[in-house]
C-alpha cells in the first residue's frame, strides 16, 4: 500500500496502529466496526471509496478519522443542511476542529468560517452542494489545493445516490461536484457515500462523480438489533395499540410515521392527551406546517423534550438521533426501501429497537390513491408517466409481500436489498431487477401437512427470531376446498371482479351487486357460507401471494388466473392439489420487544458474575439523572455527552481512575476532560452511599 505523503503520522507507526489510535483517542471506540477500515485504509492510500452502508453503520467514520490524519482541510459535501450543525458540535464534543459553510450562516460568519479555513485551522468541513458552484468558494478550494496552501486531501460525498437519477432523491447540484474537483489544481481522494445499494445507482455513483477505480465496500444491510414486527389490524385499533406502546414505553423514544397529514395531527393529539399526565410531551412534524414550527418540533425531539415523534415521511432525512427505541408505522410505506429507512432510524445506538408495521387494506388502497393522483402530468412524456406509475405499482406490491409474507420479514427485506450473504438467506432468484416478484412474496410453499408448524416458512434453517413471523406459533389449516371454489369462480366470471366481491361470493352474501352482476348463479355462490368474509380474503391473498391467482394493478384491482391455476385446476392433478394456510395462534413464542437500557444493565450485570457495590441498573438511573443534567448545562441533547451504551459500561467497569475511564466504551481524551470527573465522583458517590 502506498502511503499517502500527506498523512502526519510517521509512516513507520503503520496505518493500523494510527488510525485504530485516532479512533479510541478521539472517539473512545476500540475497534473499527466491518468495512470502516477498508474505507479508512483506502483513503489514507491515495485511492477513491465507496462505501454502501445502511443507515446506523457509521459511515461518519470513514471520512472523519481520515480527516483527523491528513494535512489540511477535509470537505464533507452533504444535502443536509439541518444535521451539519449537528456534525460539528459532535465532533467538536471529541476534540476535533469541524465547521460548516452553509445558507444558515449570516454573510458575515460564513466570511470568518472562510478565512479561519483559509489560515489552515479547521480539519473537516461540511459544504452544501449548491456551495460548490460558488465562485469566491471555488477560489478558496483551488488556493487551498494549489501548492504552497493548506492541502485539500480528500472531498467526501455523503448521500451520493443524490447523484443518481435513477434514485429516488435525484439533485442537479450533485452534478457539480466532478466539475468542482476537475477545477482543482491537484486531485484530491474523492470518497463516496450510500445507504442505497441498487446495483444501477452504484454504478452511476462511479460514473457521474468520476470515482477512479474506487475500493467498494458493500456492508450487509442487515440491521441485527433491530427487530421487526407486522401486525394486521383495523384502524381503530391501531390508534389504541399505539396509544398502549407509547405510554408502556413512556421513558423511551419512538417515532410514529402516518401516510397523512390529518392523521399526523389526529394521532400526535391522541397521544399527547394520553401521555400528558407522565409528563410525555409528542412532537409532530409534516410538510402542512410551518418552517419555524418544524424546526422547533424537530429541535425538541432531538434533544429529548418531547421524545415521541408524530409525522409524515416528510421527517427524519438527515435525523441520526441515536438513541431511537420504537419506530411504529401507522400505514404502509409505499416501497420496502422507504420502510426501511425510516425503521431504520431506530436503534442507531446499536443497542435492542423495535420497528412496528401496522396495516390493514385501506392502506393499499390510499397508496394506490397516491400513486393514480401524484404522477406529474406535465413534466412527462404519457410513456414516461406509464412507467413511473407501473413501477411504482411494482413497488407497492413487494410492500404487499412484506405485510403478508409468513416468513422471516428480516430474510425478505435482504433479500430485497440483494444481501443474501446476511443471513444465509437461500433461494429464491436474485439478480433480477425484481428479486421478490409478488410471486414469491409469501414465501416457500406451506407443508402440505394439517400439523403444527412453529415459526415463519423456514426458520429452523435461516429465520432470525429476532422477527414477528420467526416468534409466532403458526397452525397450518387446510383451506383446499376454498382455494378450488374461488379459482374454479375466478374462471367461470373471466377474472373481472375485485377481491371483496369474489369473497361475498363465495361467502353467499346477498347484496345488491352481487344480484346485479348476477352472481348469485355463478358457480361457487355460498359453498364456504360457514367461512368469514375476512377469512376468505386472506385464503385469495394467498393465493395471489403463491400465483394460483393475480391481482392487476391500479386503483380497483380485479382478480384473474395466476399462472400456477392450471396445475390446481387441471381435472387430470385435481385431486392431488391441496392448500394450506397459516393460522397465526394468540400466543406468540416469546414477545419480540425492545428491552429497555435499564433491562440491558441487568442482563449484562446477571452475565458477569463479577463482585460489585450496589446494583447496576440503581447506578445505570444515577449515572442517566447526571447525564441530564450536563447536557442541560451545556445545552446540548443527552446523547451528544454519550450513549446508554457509554453509561452501561461506566455501570459495569465502575472506572475510579481516569486511565479507567477511557477503556469505557465511547469515552475518547477529550470526553475525559469534559464529564469524566463528574461520572468519577457519581460512581465514588453511589458507592459510598450503598456500602
Ligand atoms: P451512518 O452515517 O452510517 O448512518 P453514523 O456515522 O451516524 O452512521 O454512526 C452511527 C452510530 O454508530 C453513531 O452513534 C456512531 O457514533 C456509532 N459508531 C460508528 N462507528 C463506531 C465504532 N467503530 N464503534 C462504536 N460505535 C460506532
Ligand atoms: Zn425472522
Amino acid at each position: 500500500m502506498r502511503a499517502n505523503p500527506r498523512i502526519r503520522f510517521g509512516r513507520h507507526r503503520g496505518f493500523v496502529e494510527a488510525t485504530k489510535d485516532i479512533l479510541k483517542r478521539y472517539f473512545g471506540y476500540d475497534s473499527f466496526r466491518p468495512g470502516q477500515e477498508r474505507m479508512v485504509d483506502a483513503i489514507l492510500a491515495g485511492r477513491d471509496a465507496l462505501g454502501v452502508m445502511p443507515t446506523g453503520a457509521g459511515k461518519s467514520i470513514c471520512y472523519q478519522v481520515p480527516a483527523l490524519m491528513m494535512q489540511g482541510l477535509t470537505l464533507v459535501v452533504s444535502p443536509l443542511v439541518s444535521l451539519m450543525g449537528d456534525q460539528v458540535r459532535a465532533l467538536k464534543e471529541v476534540g476535533a476542529r469541524p465547521s460548516y459553510l452553509n445558507s444558515s450562516l449570516t454573510p458575515a460568519q460564513q466570511n470568518t468560517v472562510l478565512k479561519r479555513a483559509s489560515e489552515g485551522w479547521y480539519q473537516i468541513m461540511y459544504v452544501a452542494p449548491e456551495r460548490l458552484a460558488d465562485e469566491r468558494f471555488l477560489a478558496f478550494a483551488q488556493a487551498a489545493a494549489a501548492p504552497g496552501g493548506i492541502g485539500l486531501p480528500l472531498v467526501a460525498v455523503d448521500e451520493a445516490h443524490c447523484v443518481s437519477q435513477w434514485g429516488q432523491d435525484f439533485r442537479p447540484s450533485y452534478l457539480q461536484i466532478a466539475e468542482f474537483i476537475a477545477a482543482l489544481p491537484a486531485r484530491p481522494v474523492v470518497a463516496a457515500f450510500t445507504a442505497t445499494a441498487t446495483e444501477r445507482v452504484r454504478d452511476d455513483i462511479v460514473q457521474m462523480l468520476g470515482l477512479r477505480s474506487p475500493q467498494t465496500v458493500v456492508t450487509g444491510f442487515d440491521r441485527a438489533n433491530l427487530s421487526f414486527n407486522v401486525q394486521e389490524m383495523g384502524d381503530k385499533a391501531k390508534a389504541a395499540w399505539i396509544r398502549d406502546y407509547a405510554a408502556s414505553h413512556a421513558d423511551e423514544s419512538g417515532i410514529v410515521y402516518c401516510a397523512t397529514r390529518k392523521a399526523v395531527d389526529e394521532l400526535a393529539f391522541d397521544l399527547g392527551r394520553t401521555l400528558a399526565p407522565q409528563g410525555i410531551r409528542v412532537a409532530r412534524y409534516h410538510a402542512g406546517m410551518s418552517t419555524d414550527e418544524r424546526t422547533a418540533e424537530q429541535a425538541a425531539f432531538i434533544a429529548d423534550a418531547a421524545p415521541l415523534m408524530v409525522a409524515t415521511n416528510a421527517f427524519g432525512m438527515g435525523i441520526d438521533k441515536p438513541n431511537v427505541r420504537y419506530v411504529i408505522h401507522h400505514n404502509v410505506p409505499e416501497s420496502i426501501e422507504a420502510y426501511y429507512q425510516e425503521a431504520g432510524r431506530a436503534g442507531r445506538d446499536g443497542d435492542p429497537a423495535a420497528c412496528y408495521l401496522l396495516w390493514n387494506g385501506h392502506d393499499f388502497g390510499l397508496r394506490r390513491y397516491f400513486i393514480e393522483r401524484d404522477v406529474p402530468e406535465d413534466a412527462l412524456s404519457a410513456e414516461e408517466r406509464a412507467f413511473t406509475r407501473q413501477n411504482r405499482y411494482r413497488l407497492l406490491a413487494q410492500m404487499e409481500g412484506y405485510c403478508q409474507t409468513t416468513g422471516c420479514l428480516r430474510e425478505y427485506i435482504l433479500r430485497y436489498f440483494g444481501d443474501e450473504g446476511a443471513l444465509g438467506v437461500k433461494g429464491v432468484a436474485t439478480g433480477s431487477a425484481d428479486p421478490i416478484g409478488a410471486g414469491a412474496a409469501a414465501g416457500s410453499p406451506v407443508p402440505v401437512s394439517a400439523t403444527l408448524a412453529i415459526g415463519g416458512a423456514a426458520s429452523s434453517e435461516t429465520g432470525c427470531g429476532n422477527c414477528s413471523n420467526c416468534l409466532t406459533r403458526y397452525e397450518v389449516e387446510d383451506v383446499t376446498d376454498i382455494a378450488l371454489a374461488a379459482m374454479r369462480l375466478v374462471s367461470a366470471t373471466g377474472g373481472r371482479f375485485g377481491k371483496a366481491l369474489i369473497a361475498e361470493v363465495l361467502h353467499g352474501a346477498n347484496t345488491e351487486k352481487i344480484r346485479q352482476f348476477h352472481l348469485d348463479d355463478a358457480p361457487g355462490y355460498g359453498v364456504v357460507a360457514e367461512v368469514s368474509i375476512k377469512r376468505i380474503k386472506d385464503v385469495l391473498d394467498q393465493l395471489v401471494g403463491r400465483g394460483y391467482l393475480a391481482q392487476s394493478q391500479g386503483r380497483f384491482p380485479v382478480v384473474g388466473l395466476g399462472s400456477h391455476a392450471g396445475e390446481a385446476l387441471d381435472p387430470q392433478r385435481v385431486s392431488g392439489f391441496s392448500f394450506t394456510v397459516k393460522k397465526r395462534a394468540s400466543q406468540s413464542v416469546s414477545a419480540s420487544r425492545a428491552r429497555r437500557a435499564v433491562d440491558l444493565v441487568r442482563e449484562e450485570a446477571a452475565l458477569d458474575a463479577r463482585p460489585r457495590v450496589g446494583d447496576d441498573a440503581e447506578l445505570f438511573d444515577e449515572l442517566r439523572s447526571l447525564r441530564r443534567k450536563l447536557a442541560d448545562e451545556h445545552n446540548v441533547p443527552a446523547y451528544i455527552i454519550c450513549s446508554d451504551a457509554t453509561l452501561r459500561g461506566l455501570c459495569r467497569k465502575r472506572p475510579a481512575t481516569r486511565e479507567d475511564l477511557l477503556e469505557v466504551t465511547g469515552i475518547g481524551e477529550k470526553k475525559a476532560d469534559a464529564y469524566g470527573e463528574a461520572f468519577l465522583a457519581a460512581i465514588a458517590e453511589y458507592e459510598a452511599s450503598v456500602r
